[in-house]
């Protein structure tokens, strides 16, 4: 089977992933991995964590050094992709070059979701999603100075965490009325509020920032919606991303939420999949249709893709799973909890070791773990093989997980 030559447009976890699995599978077409950030293919999980607090070098961050592209024969092309033409089945970049693909692959993700308040594109009021962006806050941020976090999901956390532990003064205000409300449980949110707060971090629930004041070049605080003021010599933007549709709308490719693509993860039209970040596919696992960010996510699609692309095409079913490190604790999280009606805890809260397993109609459809990394690979595999196991013997301490997986 020849399906011509591959381009991927955005080399994230995604296109990193598809461009290696392609040639393990033993693809020889051309394969182009197009990408319009000037950094070799890198992680982004760190940019939040180790690489903020100054651990290594951009290189470390980077899933292969460049002699891995060229021994593979992977044109990586620094570029951004500006048009579709699907009837020429050719993509135009921003330089003037095209390429011709037999399949294209959009990976092209998603970006942060922008502050709409006067003064929010002061120098100091940042975002956090590339290399670049990470870079920047890691050389701003020195001890003493004061951040307000705006958004208390996973990044804002991750950051406020870091900078706490580097001295500076944490705010964080987040509208919703607990910390990572839409992603976990209120157990966990409890959990980590608790722990930030005891690390010296302000957390203002049910508020927004209406207004940041600034003394006409650099900010001076924050105004609250419950009238409150806040001050500040930096703001972090944490409030979501949007995912990258624009080039798939412009080419008449559906979009809703995200690029629309079946359980194979292929568009409407036969000759272009959407993955990672970007993509709203149509799940069997779970029914209906998810975009998600993840790691996870990312890879598996493309594993998924660098299959079908090579002969053997499955419907997708991963496991969803995710991880963030705030602090010194480990939030590890298996399947999706939307809609449980049902927690039970295992473990120790005060001890800071406890998973909480979530029900939907008896049936355990995730588990949230922190500091207990083997509950979190017992349910990745319990999952995977659409296993389950009561409440009873998951909140009994001496149930062993392991003789559910037999
Ligand atoms: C700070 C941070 C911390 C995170 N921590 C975790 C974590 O702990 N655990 C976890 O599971 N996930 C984490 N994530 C989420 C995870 O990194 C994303 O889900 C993952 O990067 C998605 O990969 P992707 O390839 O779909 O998209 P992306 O990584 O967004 O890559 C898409 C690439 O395409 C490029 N691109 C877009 N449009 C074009 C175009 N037209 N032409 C050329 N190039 C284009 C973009 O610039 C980008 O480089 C984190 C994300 C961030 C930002």
């Amino acid at each position: 089977m020849t399906i011509g030559p591959v381009v991927i447009i955005g080399a994230g976890h995604a296109g990193y992933q598809l461009a290696a699995s392609l040639r393990q599978h033993g693809l020889s077409e051309r394969i182009a991995l197009v990408n319009d950030e000037s950094h070799l293919p890198y992680q982004r999980p760190p940019l939040s964590k180790a690489y903020l607090k100054g651990t290594g070098g951009p290189d470390s961050l980077m899933f292969r050094p460049e002699k891995f592209y060229s021994d593979q024969k992977i044109d990586l092309i620094s570029d951004r992709a500006v048009s579709i033409d699907r009837a020429a089945r050719k993509v135009a970049l921003a330089s003037g070059a095209s390429l011709d693909y037999g399949h294209l692959v959009l990976a092209t993700g998603a970006r942060n979701r922008l502050l709409d308040i006067p003064n929010a594109n002061l120098d100091s009021v940042r975002y956090l999603r590339t290399l670049d962006e990470s870079q920047s806050l890691r050389d701003y941020i020195t001890a003493g100075q004061r951040v307000v976090v705006i958004g208390a999901g996973f990044i804002g956390l991750e950051f406020a965490a870091t900078a706490r532990a580097k001295g500076l003064e944490v705010d964080v205000v987040e509208l919703a009325p607990r910390v990572m409300a839409r992603a976990v449980t209120a157990e966990i949110s409890e959990y980590f509020q608790s722990r930030h707060t005891a690390a010296g971090i302000r957390i203002h629930l049910g508020v927004q920032v209406t207004s940041i004041e600034s003394d006409g070049s650099k900010v001076t605080g924050v105004s609250l919606s419950d009238g409150r003021h806040i001050k500040a010599d930096l703001i972090v933007v944490g409030v979501g991303v949007l995912p990258n549709v624009e080039l798939a709308a412009e080419a008449g490719l559906k979009v809703a939420a995200g690029i629309i693509v079946d359980e194979n993860l292929l568009t409407a039209d036969p000759n272009i999949s959407a993955m990672g970040d970007c993509a709203l596919y149509a799940s069997p696992r779970f029914g209906g249709s998810l975009r998600l960010e993840s790691v996870q996510n990312a890879t598996d699609h493309a594993r998924c893709i660098a299959a079908r692309l090579t002969g053997d095409a499955k419907a997708y079913d991963g496991v969803p799973w995710f991880w963030s490190d705030q602090g010194p604790d480990k939030l590890q999280m298996v399947g999706l909890t939307t809609g449980y009606d049902r927690v039970v805890v295992r473990g120790d809260r005060e001890k800071g070791a406890f998973s909480v397993f979530c029900y939907k109609e008896g049936q355990l459809v995730g588990i949230e773990s922190v500091n207990r990394a083997g509950d979190h690979m017992f349910g990745r595999r319990l999952l995977a093989a659409h296993g389950s196991i009561t409440p009873e013997q998951a909140a009994d301490a001496n149930f062993d997980l392991k003789s559910a997986l037999t």
